[in-house]
């Protein structure tokens, strides 16, 4: 069947390489023709065609209060009839700083916030700002996490790259590629061997706080506690990368759920995603040393145009001040409610299955034994979630187009969104057992 979706990709592809603006968007691992949409509005999002879907991407975890939540739209509405870019500072900024400070609370170490537009620009700041610290040059990352696409940071990356089956991407030096240790995802004994084939030449430790760009790689109990103690023994840095995580899975993140009670934290956290509230905004924060060696205060350097733009800090405001305690229980909620819905559609279907899970955030693979690593990840019957998919698109749900994605609830996902979903779920699994 042929309709105003195909037309629309069948017109983007002679104007967009492979007709998107992103990778996973063209449904290259489950096939078809992706949806080009034209609105959202709290769990749903209309195609071209007229389509409604229940959405479980969230715009790939931003919407975290739904979309188009009417004070997230007001408030950017407001800022864009003051003008939309300045180019100079606004209160606003200082009042976004001051606000994830107090979310993450004093024992984070957050004291200074620097506003950026992509995750992609704040974990290649925080590296930068990590080497500038240390004068050491290497830096350690987990096969299976996705940390954005600067050149240092591609290899056995997760998302798009983990999508396409990619070692990293063309186009990175070599030179650049070798100062990327890549190590197995909760293997602290590798983390030892790094430092001991390197002493004194690793900068930093970046990790995703809770995996979830190769499906969701929860971390073991004490892996985090553990990476930040042994990078500090060896005068390394933590950049704990909670641009999915971050405002998502707890109001102060994925630490917030294990840090601050175990009472450990990184040197750097890097923020994106919900911070922004569909915007695009990100941040990195530390301590006020650190951040004090990036300019105009230090010699570490980092700019931008757009950096603090007023339309997506009265986004990322107007989506955390809303964020109360209520959002996240509703966000867990559904999140259970959708994970337990899929795991018993395919366990009736005799489907091997496992759903790793990092708060709200849950992912299918299509494997018995749980995943801890990329590995794992990869060790699995993936061929089985493209007709899974596209049963529940045909049946109005749109999954993320990647068995390599998390799954992404939002508050606005209420009984009849829940309903939907659950009805889709017996001929997707249906498809999936085939
Ligand atoms: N870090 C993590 C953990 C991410 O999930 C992503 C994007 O998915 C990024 C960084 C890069 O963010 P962006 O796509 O805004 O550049």
């Amino acid at each position: 069947m042929s309709d105003a979706n195909d037309a629309a990709f069948a017109r983007a592809q002679e104007a967009l390489p492979g007709g998107v603006n992103s990778p996973v968007r063209a449904y290259g691992s489950v096939g078809g023709t992706p949806r080009f949409l034209v609105s959202a509005r709290g769990p749903y999002v209309t195609d071209v065609a007229g389509r409604e879907y229940v959405d479980l991407v969230a715009s790939w975890g931003p919407a975290l209060l739904g979309h188009a939540h009417p004070e997230v739209v007001a408030a950017v509405q407001e800022a864009a009839a003051r003008g939309l870019s300045f180019g100079a500072s606004t209160p606003a900024e200082t009042e976004l700083a001051e606000l994830v400070r107090e979310r993450l609370g004093a024992s984070s170490g957050v004291e200074r916030v620097r506003l950026v537009s992509t995750g992609t620009e704040a974990t290649m700041t925080a590296i930068r700002l990590a080497r500038g610290a240390t004068g050491r040059e290497l830096v350690v990352k987990f096969a299976g996490h996705y940390h954005g696409h600067s050149d240092g940071l591609l290899a056995e990356a997760g998302s798009g790259v983990a999508t396409q089956g990619l070692p990293g991407s063309a186009g990175v030096p070599a030179p650049i590629a070798a100062q990327t240790l890549v190590l197995p995802y909760n293997d602290l004994d590798a983390v030892r061997a790094a430092f001991a084939a390197h002493p004194g030449r690793i900068a930093a430790i970046i990790s995703e706080a809770a995996g979830a760009n190769a499906g969701v790689l929860r971390p073991d109990p004490g892996f985090n506690a553990a990476l930040v103690a042994l990078a500090h023994e060896h005068g390394a840095l933590v950049i704990l990368d909670e641009v999915l995580t971050g405002f998502r899975v707890g109001p102060a993140g994925w630490w917030g759920l294990e840090g601050a009670a175990e009472g450990w934290a990184p040197d750097l956290f890097t923020f994106g995603k919900v911070i922004g509230g569909g915007m695009p905004l990100a941040a990195l924060g530390g301590s006020a040393a650190l951040l004090g060696l990036l300019a105009p205060l230090g010699p570490v350097y980092q700019a931008g145009t757009l950096s603090g733009n007023p339309l997506s800090v009265a986004a990322g405001l107007a989506t955390l001040r809303a964020a109360d305690a209520a959002v996240y229980a509703r966000v867990d909620a559904a999140a259970d409610a959708v994970a337990s819905a899929v795991s018993e559609a395919l366990a009736a279907q005799g489907v091997a299955h496992t759903i790793p899970r990092a708060g709200s955030l849950f992912s299918i693979a299509f494997r018995e034994h749980p995943v801890r690593d990329y590995d794992d990840a990869r060790a699995q019957e993936g061929w089985r979630y493209a007709p899974f998919f596209h049963a529940l698109l045909d049946a109005g749900v749109s999954a993320p187009p990647s068995v390599f994605e998390a799954w992404f609830l939002t508050a606005a996902h209420d009984d009849a969104a829940l309903d939907r979903i659950r009805e889709a779920l017996p001929a997707a699994a249906r498809a999936a057992a085939a």
